[in-house]
């Protein structure tokens, strides 16, 4: 049997991990048109949280934070994992007054929120702000490392015998009689293969509609910015309610300070962008309102990568119904860093015809957009 997957970012490349692992005998095979971790996966803030998910993606959180304390022993690499817990502080009454029922709600999903009060939060991170009301804590959210984790799963899908193909465009997914028979390259030549996985990000629904499968998303640059090193203060990571912010101090003292600012996409098929003179000031304001010290720091390098947003905000994943043996993994909104290990091992079940937990993903079937007009 043999798997070709197309897209080299995390969750391209915790597929291949997963199925080397459960499959010795599967060829897999990963077509990357750049180089591993150069889009979402590579740019992305590695906030490895379930604090705040849709009800739809919850399972999958949950699945994926119990597989995360083991992933570097898993990979043989270093994550720079750590968890240190979530922080989402209240600056207004209107969210304080709120953050009560936020909190029940998720707690019914077994998720270990619980509201924190003015002292409390300020024990958890000293340095909080003024105009921190009070905040919902999650014991088990935490933080990676963008590259490092993209190399960490790389590295362990080669040792595996997985391989990964850089520079590898691919035009699209051949389709013989209703099912799978290959992967064509953008130079023509061509692999032939039992199941295709398309986890191109935000380039996913493009190789779809060349079989006239529409998937629905739309691509948003995201920023990130990060500062020099500062004293080492910061252990969970902090979010706001209703401003956007995600806030960490990395390993070195830097903060990394992201949370959905936009970048301006320059050219989207060339994964191009620009900062924003606009995004980078009011990302600062709230970073510094929230965590006075950041605006201490001076910023060391500003950078945004594309993402794929879906219109319900939670990825498509699973069978392409209609093709046999084509999977998609694509659409995760801003939030698809902490899942790629789960989502790694579903796509491998899905592909080997394995139990793939239903349960944890029948929410996210790609079948609730896809209009066929083949
Ligand atoms: C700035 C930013 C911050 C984020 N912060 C967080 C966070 O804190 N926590 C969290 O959980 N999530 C976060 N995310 C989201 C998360 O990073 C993404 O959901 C995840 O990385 C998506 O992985 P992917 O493999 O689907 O896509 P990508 O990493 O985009 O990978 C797709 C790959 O496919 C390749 N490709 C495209 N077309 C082709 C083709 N035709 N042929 C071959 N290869 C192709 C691309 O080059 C790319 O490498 C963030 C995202 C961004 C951008």
């Amino acid at each position: 049997m043999s798997v070709v997957i197309v897209g080299g970012g995390l969750m391209g490349l915790s597929a291949a991990f997963h199925l080397r692992r459960a499959d010795p005998q599967v060829a897999v095979t990963v077509l990357e048109r750049d180089r591993v971790g150069a889009a979402a996966s590579g740019a992305s803030a590695a906030g490895v949280r379930v604090m705040g998910r849709d009800p739809a993606e919850r399972a999958l959180a949950l699945e994926s934070l119990r597989r995360w304390p083991e992933l570097d022993r898993e990979l043989d690499g270093d994550t720079r994992y750590r968890r240190d817990g979530g922080l989402r502080v209240a600056v207004d009454d209107a969210a304080w007054t709120a953050a009560p029922r936020w909190v029940d709600e998720q707690r019914a999903d077994g998720v270990p929120v619980e509201v924190v009060d003015a002292r409390e939060m300020r024990k958890l991170a000293p340095g909080l702000g003024p105009q921190c009301l009070g905040g919902v804590f999650c014991g088990i959210d935490g933080q990676a490392e963008a590259m490092p984790t993209v190399s960490a799963f790389a590295t362990a899908a080669r040792r595996l015998g997985a391989r990964i193909e850089e520079g590898a465009r691919v035009r699209g997914v051949v389709v013989e009689r209703g099912r799978v028979a290959g992967v064509e390259r953008s130079d023509g030549t061509r692999i032939a293969c039992d199941v295709a996985i398309v986890a191109a990000g935000a380039w996913s629904a493009t190789l779809l509609a060349y079989h006239g499968v529409s998937l629905p998303l739309e691509t948003r640059a995201l920023q990130m910015l990060l500062t020099k090193p500062a004293e080492k203060t910061l252990a969970p990571v902090l979010g706001c309610f209703d401003r956007k912010l995600s806030l960490k101090q990395l390993a070195d003292g830097s903060f990394l300070i992201g949370g959905g600012w936009p970048a301006l996409i320059t050219d989207d098929a060339k994964n191009e962008w620009e900062i924003l003179d606009a995004s980078v000031r009011a990302s600062r304001t709230i970073a510094a309102t929230v965590y006075p010290a950041t605006a201490a720091v001076a910023l060391a390098r500003s950078w945004a990568g594309l993402e794929a947003f879906t219109a319900d905000d939670v990825p498509a994943l699973g069978p392409v119904s209609g093709i046999a043996g084509l999977l998609v993994a694509a659409g995760f909104s801003g939030h698809g860093f902490a899942l790629s290990p789960a989502i790694g091992d579903i796509l491998a079940r899905l592909a080997l015809g394995l139990d793939a937990h239903d349960a944890l993903w029948h929410r996210l079937c790609p079948d609730r957009f896809l209009e066929e007009t083949r």
